[in-house]
């Protein structure tokens, strides 16, 4: 077993992981900025190590100082959270490398994901269902690329295979502005992600974001913990999640679910992902693998009962896993509000002292947040300062218990976006279920 890991993130996340360390008797390392000496895990933690000062390059994103920070605390592991270097393959290498544990997938696995035309490829090839396009990079011939948008049919998105964050993609409506829409991609793609390899796919135009959760371990075993919707989202950030997908079938978890745990052991992927997909018209289509533990984990361990960080550290330990497919039940639904600091008029940041905090609580409320009386939020970093989540027998109950938090919770001195919260969770068609991703833009008048 683990003894002790370096935290290799900070926020709500770091104490998220150090909380499951204490359930498990792991020691824990808080690494941190010179902005973040202040934050409630680093105070927590049984070590702290300042790697850098505030900017994240130097901090959080300075692979040297927290391999060092494991170094100097004899640390076993390194947990690196979401965000950050969670998804970066060569750090997973550099950590194995200097005999850590990486709490997360091999590193092939995670240079695979991260180019997103070898994901598709593996995929196809475990019968996972893609969204029809290119099946692989684009080439220069104008003419084969005009006869394959036309063969998958307008309108369709040009993607980079390096891209992320929501950047690289184009969306094409008809064959005058095809050739020079790729040819900017790629240009835009190789400035910005260093890899001009671009490709093709349908482009949906009213599609939800669904997602599978999966737990795998290093002796071929996989399972599938559910789905999760995230079609509410600004800027392709998710803003609201929920467990389980509105109007998805028990027959439709069963499949997707059985062929994304499939691809797992195919793979040979090891510890929690998630398969994200677009679903419209009742078909899904898999659009990238997150190789790492997700912001909006917290509803689907709502509806199973699972420690998803939990099961990351007992099979990096190396441990089978705990849990057989029959032995996952779905109970309830699950909502989450990610609460930001930002101001819910125009989104801009909104960092500094809290003066008064107040959490709201009752039957099923969970809120997993760092914040404190007398914090003050950094403006260096991402402006999530908490996620409020809900639990209820069903959505309707979670739904009201998440109304009656979202009135309770006080965060003084700075701009939050709670009364945007407030005001999705009174807007009709949300309180239906099965809006779509442009649902939220829409609503704003984006
Ligand atoms: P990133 O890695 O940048 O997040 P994704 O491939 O996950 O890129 O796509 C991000 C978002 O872009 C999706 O959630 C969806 O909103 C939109 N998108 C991507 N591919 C398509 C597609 N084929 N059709 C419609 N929308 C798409």
């Amino acid at each position: 077993m683990l003894e002790k890991i370096v935290i290799a993130n900070r926020g709500e996340i770091a104490l998220r992981i150090l909380r499951a360390c204490r359930e498990l008797g792991i020691k824990t390392v808080a690494v941190h900025s010179d902005a973040d000496r202040d934050l409630k895990h680093v105070r927590l933690a049984d070590e702290s190590v300042c790697i850098g000062p505030a900017s994240s390059l130097e901090s959080y994103l300075n692979i040297p100082a927290i391999i060092s920070a494991a170094e100097v605390t004899d640390a076993m592991g390194i947990h690196p959270g979401y965000g950050f270097l969670s998804e970066n393959a060569d750090f997973a290498e550099r950590v194995e490398q200097s005999g850590f544990v990486f709490i997360g997938p091999k590193a092939e696995t995670i240079r695979i994901m991260g180019d997103k035309v070898a994901a598709i490829k593996s995929m196809q090839a475990t019968g996972v269902p893609c969204v029809p396009g290119s099946d692989g990079p684009l080439g220069d011939d104008p003419d084969t690329n005009m006869r394959l948008a036309r063969e998958i049919g307008y309108p369709i998105i040009i993607k980079a295979a390096g891209g992320g964050g929501g950047r690289g993609m184009r969306v094409v409506h008809s064959e005058a502005t095809l050739l020079n829409a790729i040819s900017l991609t790629k240009t835009e793609a190789g400035t910005a992600f260093n890899n001009d390899i671009v490709y093709m796919e349908k482009y949906l135009e009213n599609p939800r974001h669904v997602e599978f959760q999966v737990l795998a371990d290093e002796h071929g075993n996989a399972i599938h913990l559910g789905e999760r919707d995230c079609s509410m989202q600004r800027r392709h950030q998710k803003v609201i999640e929920e467990a389980p997908a509105p109007g998805i079938t028990e027959e439709q978890r069963k499949r997707i679910g059985e062929r994304v745990a499939e691809a797992c052991r195919k793979i040979g992927y090891r510890g929690a992902g998630t398969f994200e997909f677009l679903y419209e018209n009742g078909e899904f289509y898999f659009i990238e693998m997150n190789t790492r533990v997700q912001v909006e984990h917290p509803v689907t361990e709502m509806i199973t009962g699972i420690d998803i960080v939990k099961e990351q550290l007992l099979i990096a330990s190396g441990n089978p896993l705990r849990f057989k497919q029959e032995d996952v039940h779905i109970t309830g639904h699950a909502i989450e509000c990610r609460i930001n600091a930002e101001d819910p008029e125009n989104f801009l940041p909104s960092p500094g002292l809290i003066k008064q905090y107040h959490a709201p609580g009752g039957p099923g409320i969970r809120v997993d947040s760092h914040i404190y009386n007398g914090y003050t939020v950094p403006p260096y970093y991402d402006s999530l300062i908490g996620k409020l989540i809900a639990h209820g027998e069903n959505r309707d109950v979670a739904m009201a218990r998440i109304r009656t938090a979202l009135t309770e919770i006080v965060i003084d001195g700075i701009k939050t976006n709670v009364p945007l919260h407030q005001e999705i969770m009174r807007d009709s068609a949300f309180m239906e279920g099965g809006t779509n991703i442009h649902y939220l833009e829409k609503k704003l008048g984006l």
